[in-house]
C-alpha cells in the first residue's frame, strides 16, 4: 500500500510532496495532546482544491482513512492517524486570497496561520478576533474544524461567529461551497455551521470566507486578585450584571498564580488565592473608562487589590500571566494533561472547587485557569510520565471531572473539541438519540468512513 500511495498520490501531487520514510512520518504520529499517537502510511501535501479533490477519490476508491490536519496543535488528538492511512497536511495552501474592506471580509485557504490573518487584517484597519493561544502556529483549517476559542470569547465568541463560507472537499472528491460573501443566507440546512467543528470527519476545508470587524483603537486589560475563587466568581458575575461585556475576562486559581509566578517572575502576587485579567476594546477614552469601571466592580465585588494597564503594552504584559500558563505549568511535573469542561459562567467556581477536591481525591496535582467570562476551564493535571501509576491517577481524575461538568449543566469541551481524546465520554454529555444521530450524519457525508476514523461519528 505504501509502494501504491507514493507512486499514484506522487502523480496527483507531485513527489516531492508524498513522504512515506519513517523517519519522516515521526512529527506526524501525534499532535499536542499527551499520550496519543498514530502510525501513518504517508503523509501528502496537496498544493490545490484539485489535488485535495484527487487524492481524497483515490483513498475513497482504496479505501484508506486520510486525516486532515493544520499544525498539529490540537488538544484532543484530533489530527492523530489512531487508524493509519494518509495524513492530509494542508500546510502548503497558505495563500491568503483577498480581505474586502467594504464586505469586511477575508478569503483564505486553510494552511494560513491565525496570526498571519489577524495581521493581513490589521494592515486593512480591520480586526480578525479570534485569538487561540496557539495562534501564531495554529492554522485557521485547524481552527475552523475545532470551531476554537480564545481569550477573547464572551464578547467576540468561538471562531465559528466569523465564518461565512467554505469550499469543503467531500469524501468521494466532489467539491461544494456553502456560504460565502454573503451576512444573510438562508438557502438550505446550514452546512457552512455543521462544517465547523466537524473536526476533520466530514469534509477537507479547503477554502474559508470569514468576517472581520473594523479595528479598536484601544485594547486596555487590567488584573484583580481575590482571597479565593469564590469571591472571584462574584466579581465576574457583578462585572456581567453591571452591563459590561467584556473583551477579556480571565481567570487563574492559586496553584497556577504561583508556578506562572515561580517561572515568569511578572511580578504577581503568588499568596493570592484567584486572579482575574479583565479588559476592553473600542475607542481610546470609552474603553479607559469601561476598564476603570469594572477596576471599581471588581473592588466592590472584594478585590484584595486591582491593577488597570496604562498602555497596550503594559496590557499585553498583564496577559502574559494567562498565556504562560500552561508552560508554567508543565514544569511542576514533567508532564501535563490539559483539559477543556466548560459550564454556565455562574457555575465556574463550583466547578473549581470540585475540580480541586477531585484532584485531591485522587492524589493529583492539578491547577486551573481559564475564560471565566465563558464558563469555560482548563484543570492542568501535571505528573511524572514514567510514573504509570500517577499517570492513571490523573485520567481518572479527569474522568470525574468531566462526569462533574456534565452534572453541572456543562461539557466535555468548550473548544478543543472531542478528538480521540474525548470520544469515550460524548454519549454521556449528548445521550444515546443525539449520538446516534451524529454517526448518521457522519455517514450521510462519508459513507466508505474514511475521513478522520474512530473520532466523531465513528
Ligand atoms: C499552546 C497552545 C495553546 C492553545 N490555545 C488554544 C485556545 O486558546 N483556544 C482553542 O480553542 N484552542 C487552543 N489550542 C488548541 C489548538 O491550537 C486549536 O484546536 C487549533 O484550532 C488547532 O489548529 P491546528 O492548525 O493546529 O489544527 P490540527 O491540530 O492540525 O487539527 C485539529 C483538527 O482539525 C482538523 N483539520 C485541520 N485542518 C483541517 C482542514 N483544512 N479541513 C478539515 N479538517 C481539518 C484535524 O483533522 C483535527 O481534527 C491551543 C494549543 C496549544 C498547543
Amino acid at each position: 500500500m505504501t509502494v501504491a500511495i507514493a507512486a499514484d498520490l506522487g502523480r496527483i501531487v507531485g513527489a516531492a510532496n508524498v513522504e512515506t520514510r519513517p523517519a519522516a512520518l515521526v512529527p506526524y504520529r501525534t499532535d499536542a495532546t499527551f499520550g496519543f499517537a498514530g502510525t501513518p502510511a504517508a503523509v501528502v501535501r496537496p498544493g490545490s482544491t484539485d489535488e485535495v479533490s484527487q487524492t481524497l477519490a483515490w483513498a475513497s476508491r482504496h479505501s484508506v482513512p486520510v486525516v486532515p490536519r493544520g499544525a498539529g496543535t490540537g488538544l484532543a488528538a484530533g489530527a492523530v492517524p489512531i487508524r493509519g492511512g494518509i495524513v492530509l497536511a494542508l500546510t502548503r495552501m497558505n495563500r491568503i486570497v483577498s480581505i474586502d474592506p467594504v464586505d469586511l471580509t477575508a478569503v483564505a485557504q486553510p494552511g494560513v496561520t491565525t496570526q498571519e490573518l489577524a495581521r493581513a487584517a490589521a494592515g486593512h484597519g480591520l480586526h480578525y478576533p479570534p485569538d487561540p493561544g496557539s495562534r501564531h502556529v495554529s492554522t485557521l483549517g485547524g481552527n475552523v474544524a475545532t470551531n476554537a476559542g480564545g481569550l477573547h470569547g464572551l464578547k467576540y465568541g468561538n471562531t465559528a461567529g466569523y465564518v461565512l463560507g467554505v469550499e469543503a472537499v467531500l469524501a468521494g472528491g466532489d467539491v461544494i461551497r456553502a456560504g460565502g460573501r454573503l451576512l444573510k443566507d438562508v438557502a438550505g440546512y446550514d452546512l457552512v455551521r455543521l462544517l465547523t467543528g466537524s473536526e476533520g470527519t466530514l469534509a477537507v476545508l479547503t477554502e474559508l470566507t470569514l468576517a472581520l470587524r473594523p479595528a479598536p483603537a484601544e485594547s486596555l486589560t487590567g488584573l484583580a486578585y481575590f482571597a479565593d475563587l469564590e469571591t472571584a466568581g462574584a466579581a465576574v458575575g457583578g462585572v456581567i450584571a453591571a452591563g459590561f461585556l467584556p473583551a477579556t475576562l480571565e481567570f487563574l486559581d492559586a496553584g497556577c498564580i504561583r508556578s506562572v509566578e515561580a517561572h515568569a517572575r511578572l511580578g504577581l502576587d503568588p499568596t493570592a488565592g484567584a486572579m482575574l485579567l479583565f479588559g476592553d476594546d473600542g475607542g481610546a477614552a470609552e474603553t479607559r473608562r469601561t476598564v476603570s469601571a469594572m477596576a471599581d466592580v471588581m473592588r466592590a465585588h472584594g478585590a484584595a487589590s486591582v491593577q488597570v494597564a496604562g498602555a497596550a503594552a503594559e496590557s499585553e504584559a498583564l496577559l502574559a500571566a494567562r498565556r504562560c500558563a500552561l508552560p508554567a505549568l508543565s514544569r511542576l511535573g514533567g508532564a501535563t494533561m490539559l483539559e477543556d469542561v466548560g459550564v454556565p459562567r455562574s457555575r465556574l467556581p463550583e466547578l473549581v472547587r470540585r475540580i480541586d477536591a477531585i484532584a485531591e481525591r485522587h492524589g493529583v496535582t492539578m491547577a486551573t485557569f481559564g475564560h471565566a467570562g465563558d464558563g469555560n476551564a482548563h484543570p492542568v493535571g501535571c505528573f511524572d510520565p514514567a510514573d504509570a501509576r500517577q499517570r492513571a491517577r490523573v485520567a481518572a481524575a479527569f474522568d470525574d471531572v468531566f462526569a462533574a461538568a456534565i452534572e453541572l449543566g456543562g461539557t466535555i469541551t468548550g473548544e478543543h473539541g472531542v478528538g480521540a481524546a474525548k470520544l469515550p465520554y460524548l454519549q454521556a454529555q449528548l445521550g444515546p438519540a443525539q449520538t446516534a444521530l451524529l454517526t448518521r450524519i457522519k455517514r450521510a457525508f462519508d459513507p466508505a468512513g474514511i475521513l478522520n476514523p474512530g473520532k466523531l461519528g465513528s
